[in-house]
């Protein structure tokens, strides 16, 4: 064991604060990382306030969004060595064995998957300390190659913002000339935005924040509109192939539903706390379907990185020192967030 520093919430309604943990020896299939930078998403929050459904286990270490340099390797590792520029996503470990870790869907593996924070190990014993961290060790499987040919601090957010959206946007088939709507300008959002766009899909942001006009342009939208304007929302009916749902917080889905072309498709991504009461009519009388997506499994987060770094695509970030992280979760509460906040982590 290695005691590292980090920086925790020792419960719900207390800001986090320096800690150390115990980061394990690399075994044989293991990476050690030092981290350089870990981006903060929303789900950071969630889980550090105790927001789903009482599932935090104290002390909790936020980061799913992590970018470092390898430091040490086991020796049945072939793939990493010293000195190589890795991330880490959402998940670092699954059983391998089962229907879906068959099929490179690690993240819904029918044993439970062991999460980057606040998860179970697959020795069913510890919990799992996340990227708001000094270093991490992760068996080799769920380490990925990053270029260094990106800036690093706006790469990290790809591991979690730019693959969750990346993955439904592959897996619904979003081709040239769709028509795609993304609900909510945040860290997933604006990513929903440029890699929708990139694959040609003519997208339309839907925002409660009209300051964002100009940003969702800049991002690659070609069309913003206020959601909390009646009669601009009703004058949408009936208009997309897609629409992304990226919002944190409960809002009404029959709304956004409504917008859909017959057959179309909407994809939540966004995880309020609160369940939110759908009606059948939107669905029978148009056909359409609402789906969710869970990030992605650990082949397309490298297919990601790889998609991204020849378009040269990344996340528009602010960086910060890891003493700015609960100002940070206040600003994104407040949907003050252009467009992740990414922590320095030479800063702990
Ligand atoms: P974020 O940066 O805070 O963005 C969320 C956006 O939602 C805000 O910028 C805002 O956009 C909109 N919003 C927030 N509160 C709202 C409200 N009360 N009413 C209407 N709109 C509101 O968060 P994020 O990091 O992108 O994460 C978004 C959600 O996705 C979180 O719930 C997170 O846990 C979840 N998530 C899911 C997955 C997955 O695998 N499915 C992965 C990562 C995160 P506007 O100002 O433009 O309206
Ligand atoms: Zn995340």
């Amino acid at each position: 064991m290695t005691s590292v520093k980090a920086y925790a919430a020792q419960s719900a309604d207390k800001p986090l604060a320096p800690f150390s943990i115990d980061r394990r020896e690399p075994g044989a299939d293991d990476v050690e990382i030092k981290i350089l930078y870990c981006g903060v998403c929303h789900s950071d929050i969630h889980t550090a306030r105790n927001e789903w459904g009482g599932s935090t286990v104290y002390p909790v270490v936020p980061g799913h969004e992590i970018v470092g340099k390898v430091t040490r390797v086991g020796g049945n590792v072939t793939r990493f060595k010293e000195g190589d520029t890795v991330g880490v996503g959402c998940f670092v470990d699954s059983c391998m064995h089962c229907a879906n870790c068959e099929r490179d869907l690690e993240q819904y593996c029918l044993n439970g998957n062991t999460q980057t924070y606040n998860s179970l190990s697959q020795d069913k014993k510890s919990i799992t300390y996340g990227g708001y961290a000094s270093h991490i060790v992760v068996t080799q499987h769920f380490v990925l190659s990053v270029s260094d040919k990106l800036p690093l601090e706006k790469v990290a957010p790809l591991l979690c913002a730019g693959i969750t959206t990346y993955s439904p946007l592959r897996r619904w088939g979003v081709k040239a000339g769709d028509k795609l709507a993304v609900v909510g300008l945040g860290g997933l959002g604006h990513m929903a935005v440029k890699l929708a766009a990139s694959m040609g899909a003519e997208v339309t942001m839907l925002s409660r924040s009209k300051s964002k006009e100009k940003d969702a342009a800049e991002l690659g939208a070609h069309h913003f509109k206020l959601t909390t304007d009646k009669e601009t929302m009703n004058g949408l009916a009936s208009s997309f192939d897609f629409i992304i749902d990226t919002v944190s917080a409960a809002h009404d889905y029959n709304e956004y539903l409504n917008l859909l072309k017959t057959d179309g498709v909407m994809v939540l991504l966004g995880a309020p706390p609160e369940p939110t009461p759908v009606a059948a009519f939107p669905f029978i009388l148009g056909r359409r379907s609402l789906v969710g997506s869970l990030v992605g499994g650990v082949k397309e987060t490298q297919e990601m990185l790889d998609y991204c770094a020849e378009r040269n695509i990344t996340s528009d970030v602010e960086v910060i020192n890891i003493n700015q992280i609960n100002e940070a979760y206040e600003r994104t509460l407040a949907g003050d967030v252009h467009y992740r906040f990414v922590i320095d982590m030479a800063t702990l």
